[in-house]
């Protein structure tokens, strides 16, 4: 008899030989049993667990000659000795039609269909049609399709298997029983194929049928053919293949996961040259580039649901279902995720996946594949812009007006108070603020340090302050066309404007590199109006961020502290001509560019990381 691959070979003749679907079986079975027999079937899901093959056996069952019930077909189990059974399983049924729906999709083949279906079964009971690959069938092949279902002679059935039941028309799937087919689970596969082992005498250790299953990834008819193709290449031995799981590897060209988990571990320890000598060991020994990644990817991910589902190093957990691999596996990657945090997991995943991406279509694979990896490391030391933007003070022009004067006291360890020591400099380093960060939150204990303005920013401004844990203020801009409370100090009557002028003016001339800010200032206007000290310089508007730099806005405000005009507000203006705050030049409103430069986070941006908004592309799709 000719060599018959193994899936095929063991391709289940009854419902309960079937693997992984008992929640399919066990209806049709009832359906049978009571004699309800629907006209239209859609199966649905993954390839290779067993759409079809429950296809062929419903089928075989309904046309099944020896009545349920009799000696030889207790159950509603197809009896697989009648003609209709032998015939049903040899492929060559006449009232059983196979059609291939990738190749037969058009109108003329489904009308085709549809006038045979007219004419009676030839012998048995129905005239069944098992159209595989349905979703390739075309609408218009659908809509012929419909009369018939709507209005279905009494000896047609319809079964379709599918991999997309979502791209056949509603039409249709509302006429039809749909059974949606589980992947078939780790353990389910390893059974199966152990005993298949058995049955064709092959020498197989648990690590290799392991790989196999999970090679299969939830598919029975994959784990197989990778089986039949080891069983192909093993070594015999007095006969018996030898199935060995380096041997396993080599075949698919996967390198174990053992080495990802050490990739982890030098990761965990910013080994950057461990990484590399790694990955070079691996693509030296020839291992592709693309194949490594994607097998990155998948243990990634593992690892990451091994974090999720709380899965012990001992690989126990009520989730443990959640990672459909072999116990061994599933304590590596919760020996592996126990190093990283959630997040970082995920951030990983993530530029591992983009990197899987990437190395589709460059040319240097070899290094976009390194550059990934090295980026895994630097990766846990970086934070997304929005985490940034969080931790700015927020600025709202309500939140300004109704500010009390006391300023927050800030709650990173290098200042305690913002009247006391110069507010720490800002700084745009993720570096900086990831420290900083992990300050803030060891220091959770103390929620109500976060008061005032800033507080009640939080409530304006949701969107920017995730939380009060976030929220710590920064040292104001240097320069601020609007009015901003300076700092706190107990009122001791208020110098002149003029006072303070000199004051200031001696005081930037006596600091080191000051001279420009010294002249400029002496150039001002000074006029205390309303609580507000008005500074009209002569300086235009641009070079006033140079001039009056934040090294100079600090000496500024430390003299009006240190003279008891703290609780002034600072107002310092641009070119003697311009009489109002200048206006950032207005893009028309309503368009995109007028609603980006609007929005607060795109300001926040502006402000922190002092730049300009050149272009605004609208990536909305066009109607
Ligand atoms: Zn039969």
């Amino acid at each position: 008899m000719a060599y018959q691959v193994l899936a095929r070979k063991y391709r289940p003749q009854r419902f309960s030989d079937v693997v992984g679907q008992d929640h399919v079986t066990r209806t049709l079975l009832n359906a049978l049993a009571q004699n309800r027999i629907a006209h239209g079937y859609i199966f649905s899901g993954h390839r290779g667990i067993g759409k079809t093959t429950i296809a062929r056996i419903l089928a075989s069952a309904l046309n099944c000659r020896t009545t349920i019930g009799s000696e030889a077909r207790p159950t509603p189990e197809p009896c697989g000795i009648c003609d209709s059974c032998k015939e049903i399983r040899e492929g060559n049924a006449v009232d059983v039609i196979e059609i291939d729906a990738a190749t037969n999709r058009g109108i003329d083949e489904i009308r085709e269909l549809r006038d045979a279906a007219r004419y009676r079964p030839a012998r048995d009971k129905f005239k069944i049609y098992i159209l595989d690959e349905a979703h390739q069938i075309t609408d218009a092949a659908f809509n012929a399709l419909l009369k018939t279902l709507e209005e279905p002679p009494d000896h047609i059935v319809f079964m379709m298997a599918t991999t997309q039941p979502e791209d056949i028309p509603q039409t249709i799937r509302s006429r039809c029983q749909h059974f949606s087919f589980h992947a078939v689970k780790f353990e389910d596969i390893l059974t199966q194929l152990r005993k298949i082992a058995g049955d064709e005498g092959v020498t197989a250790g648990e690590d290799s049928l392991s790989l196999l299953a999970e090679a299969g990834d939830g598919s029975m008819r994959d784990a197989l053919s990778i089986m039949d193709q080891a069983i192909a290449s093993a070594p015999l031995e007095k006969g018996r293949a030898v199935l060995d799981a380096a041997q396993i590897r080599e075949l698919m060209g996967t390198v174990p996961n053992a080495v990802f988990e050490e990739v982890l571990e030098a990761v965990a320890q910013n080994n950057s040259a461990a990484v590399i000598t790694t990955a070079n060991r691996l693509l030296d020994a020839g291992n592709s580039p693309a194949q490594i990644a994607r097998q990155f990817v998948r243990y990634l991910r593992n690892c990451l649901i091994a974090k999720i589902g709380n899965i012990s190093a001992e690989g126990e957990s009520p989730n443990a279902e959640l990672l459909q691999v072999s116990t061994d596996e599933r304590k590596r990657s919760a020996r592996s995720a126990m190093l990283f945090s959630e997040e970082e997991l995920t951030r990983f995943l993530n530029t591992m996946l983009r990197t899987f991406d990437d190395l589709g279509f460059r040319q240097e694979q070899r290094f976009h594949l390194e550059l990934g990896l090295l980026k895994l490391v630097h990766l846990q030391r970086l934070l997304p812009v929005e985490e940034l933007l969080s931790q700015l003070p927020i600025r709202s022009a309500e939140s300004r007006g109704s500010a009390p004067s006391t300023t927050a006291p800030s709650r990173s360890s290098s200042s305690t108070s913002a009247v006391s020591t110069p507010p720490a400099p800002r700084t745009a380093s993720p570096f900086e603020a990831d420290r900083s960060r992990k300050t803030v939150m060891a220091d959770t204990s103390q929620p109500e340090m976060v008061t005032g303005a800033l507080a009640l920013a939080t409530e304006k401004d949701e969107k920017l302050a995730e939380g009060p844990r976030l929220v710590k203020p920064i040292a104001e801009p240097a320069i601020e066309p609007i009015a901003t409370p300076i700092a706190s100090a107990p009122v001791t009557g208020i110098p002149t404007a003029e006072a303070l002028q000199q004051l200031v003016v001696d005081a930037l001339s006596s600091a080191k590199g000051q001279q420009s800010s010294a002249d400029a200032i002496s150039d001002a206007a000074f006029t205390i109006e309303g609580g507000t000290l008005r500074i009209q310089t002569t300086v235009s508007k641009t070079m006033l961020t140079v001039v009056l730099n934040s090294d100079a806005d600090k000496i500024l405000r430390n003299t009006l502290r240190a003279n008891g005009a703290g609780e002034l507000k600072l107002q310092v203006e641009p070119g003697a001509a311009s009489t109002s705050a200048p206006k950032p030049k207005k893009a028309p409103t309503g368009s995109v560019q007028g609603k980006a430069l609007e929005h607060p986070m795109v300001q926040q941006a502006q402000k922190l990381f002092n730049a300009e908004v050149r272009n605004v592309v609208d990536l909305r799709e066009k109607e």
